[in-house]
């Protein structure tokens, strides 16, 4: 039996490796702290990421690693890399790593951006508002996630706070100046290339955002017109210019009918989980599959999909449990304000029947206003 070792152990090591089980695939995962959710379901090995002992045992009882964590220094990616095979490779997760290096990257794809700058020090702060104006967006170029490391600045006045919050960060890794998107939508392409280059992408995923963390998606993604095409394309050229193997997500914005890249995500991705029940492969399996070099299952979806997000606390689970073909995921973790804690994913035949369903459960739970954009949406 084949086993893939998984480097972080939060929910999305946990869904690879339920997803790896009837596969006859192993798992092993490895994170610093010893309660981590994926080690409820696989083996857990409690290591740091400096910790070359303990790392050396763990490539020596696995076939292939792979990722939960995309903050996994580049250095131990680089150095487990000589010792087992690592998908997605240390080279496409070091550019994911990095905006400045990632939106680059996007433009020398054909994908636009926001206009972007890099900015050091105060002075460069100064100079990028000047070039770029406000509204903007002040963010950390390495470790931010669920829109932690962000800054967002209204008016040039909000420089000196601006600095006060990310100044010290500025010293560590850099930060990049955005100008902000009035967009009109957010979408995801979750896609899945395999070692022999095989390419797929799931529909388009519309996503919503509250406070900088995902709250609700949407797939297929309704209105989208003849988008799906061109982000498929998109997805493509930037998978064959990293020698991506795995599963990504590429997040856009929708602006007048055009794409724009956020960023992308060298891993399994939150606006893909819809795909567990949703769809006839999922991502968790797509990604197993991929990285251990086996056939990639087709990414079709299984009529119209919406997931809710629960962050910081669950709520009653009874109402998604009573409801037709609607899933339940607890990540089994601590409630702690701002944190993902689990998700629902509501299925339905057509937009009108999901519509129906994410009402009644929305309103049962007190969550109509989670899911009121995605109603809309549903019912235009
Ligand atoms: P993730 O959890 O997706 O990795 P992150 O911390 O890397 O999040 P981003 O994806 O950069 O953060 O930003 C989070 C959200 O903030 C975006 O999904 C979007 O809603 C909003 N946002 C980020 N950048 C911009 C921008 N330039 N213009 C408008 N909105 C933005
Ligand atoms: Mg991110
Ligand atoms: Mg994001």
């Amino acid at each position: 039996q084949p086993v893939l070792g998984i480097l972080g152990g939060g929910q999305l090591a946990r869904m690879l490796a339920l997803a790896a089980a009837p596969l006859g695939v192993k798992t092993q995962v490895v994170d610093g702290v010893a309660d981590a959710c994926a080690g409820q379901v696989a083996p857990l090995v409690v290591a740091d990421w400096t910790d070359y002992a303990a790392l050396e045992a763990f490539a020596a009882q696995v076939d292939v690693v792979t990722f939960d964590f995309e903050n996994v220094p580049a250095e131990t990616a680089h150095w487990l890399a000589e010792r087992v095979a690592v998908f997605p490779a240390p080279q496409a997760l070091a550019v994911a790593q990095d905006r400045l290096a990632e939106k680059t990257m996007f433009r020398d794809c054909g994908l636009q951006t926001a206009a972007f700058m890099a900015v050091d020090t105060r002075e460069m702060l100064d100079q990028a508002l000047a070039t770029i104006g406000t509204p903007a967006i002040l963010k950390t170029r390495r470790l931010g996630y669920d829109g932690k490391g962000q800054f967002r600045l209204h008016s040039i006045a909000d420089a000196d706070a601006a600095w006060a919050s990310l100044g010290a960060a500025a010293a560590r890794h850099g930060l990049i100046l955005e100008a902000f998107v009035p967009f009109q939508r957010e979408l995801s392409v979750i896609a899945v290339r395999g070692r022999n280059g095989d390419f797929n992408t799931w529909p388009l995923t519309r996503n919503w955002h509250t406070d900088g963390v995902l709250s609700m998606s949407l797939a297929p993604a309704p209105d989208i017109e003849q988008l799906q095409g061109r982000a498929t394309e998109l997805a493509r050229t930037l998978a064959e210019r990293l020698g991506y193997v795995g599963v990504f997500a590429l997040e856009l914005f929708v602006k007048d009918g055009e794409l724009l890249g956020n960023e992308m995500a060298p891993r399994v991705h939150n606006s893909g989980h819809w795909t567990i029940e949703g769809a006839h492969t999922s991502q968790f399996e797509n990604h197993v599959r991929a990285v251990l070099g086996m056939p990639l299952g087709d990414c079709e979806a299984r009529g119209v999909s919406a997931m809710f997000n629960w962050i910081g606390d669950l709520p009653d689970p009874a109402p998604v449990l009573r409801t037709v073909d609607a899933h339940w995921h607890d990540y089994g973790k601590q409630a702690r304000p701002g944190r993902k804690v689990g998700h629902a994913t509501l299925c339905a035949p057509t937009s009108g029947a999901l519509a129906d369903r994410l009402a009644d459960v929305a309103t049962t739970l007190g969550r109509l206003p989670q899911a009121q954009p995605a109603l809309d949406a549903l019912t235009r």
